[in-house]
């Protein structure tokens, strides 16, 4: 969608871009974000759930890093793997069968640590921190 990186001048101009990509996203889509912390990984997903349509937040019980939206016709899966660790924390969240689930999207921070689990046609999101309101982002 947008391979060379484009600058994103203010947060609003993030949440408009946001609002485009949005657009563009296929049931069944898995998004795969990179970038340091405080390069707008969480800002983004949150206003790309609003533009999906997510109303409902469900917090599941069991995997603390991972926050399930339900939806009239998918689920927004949001997971942030900042703090995993070993690899038997990633084998636990299940990962592989969210990916299969075409019911789901799927947007994933810190997409580094299961880059070999990441599923052909996963979108990859690159965020990088330029100052305090501006931002790059590349989509590949
Ligand atoms: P990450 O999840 O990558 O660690 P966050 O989304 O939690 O990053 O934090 C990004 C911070 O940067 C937020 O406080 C947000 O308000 C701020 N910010 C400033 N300018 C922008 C911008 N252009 N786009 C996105 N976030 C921005
Ligand atoms: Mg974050």
């Amino acid at each position: 969608m947008l391979d060379k990186p484009r600058i994103l001048n203010t947060e609003k101009e993030t949440k408009k871009f946001a609002k485009r990509f949005a657009k563009t996203i296929k049931k069944g889509s898995v998004l795969a974000f990179y970038g340091d912390l405080g390069s707008g990984k969480t800002t983004f997903i949150n206003y790309l759930a609003r533009d999906l349509g997510i109303r409902r937040r469900l917090i599941s019980p069991t995997f603390v890093i991972q926050r399930i939206y339900e939806n009239k016709d998918f689920n927004f899966h949001h997971i942030d793997l900042y703090r995993l660790k070993s690899e038997k924390e990633i084998i636990d969240l299940g990962l592989l069968d969210l990916f299969e689930d075409p019911n789901n999207i799927v947007a994933i921070e810190w997409a580094e640590k299961v880059e070999k689990m990441l599923p052909r046609g996963t979108i990859r999101i690159y965020l990088n921190y330029i100052d305090k309101d501006k931002r790059a982002i590349k989509i590949k």
